[in-house]
């Protein structure tokens, strides 16, 4: 490891869900095959609704 050199900055992508009915959020990491409107999982909160990707985003890794 060269700690004078600048460092890289990796993307760790993230994929936030939200639920239509109790809009409940939740994040977790991004899986392949993601993309924002997707509807996923039913909610593990309210058990009606549907996790749908609200965003992906990217988180520099430290
Ligand atoms: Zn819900």
């Amino acid at each position: 490891m060269n700690l004078f050199k600048k460092k890289e900055e990796v993307l760790d992508p993230y994929t936030v869900e939200q639920c239509n009915v109790c809009s409940k959020k939740s994040t977790r990491k991004f899986q392949e095959g993601d993309y924002i409107f997707k509807v996923t999982d039913k909610c593990p909160s309210c058990g009606n609704g549907q996790m749908i990707i609200d965003k992906i985003f990217g988180e520099v890794r430290k």
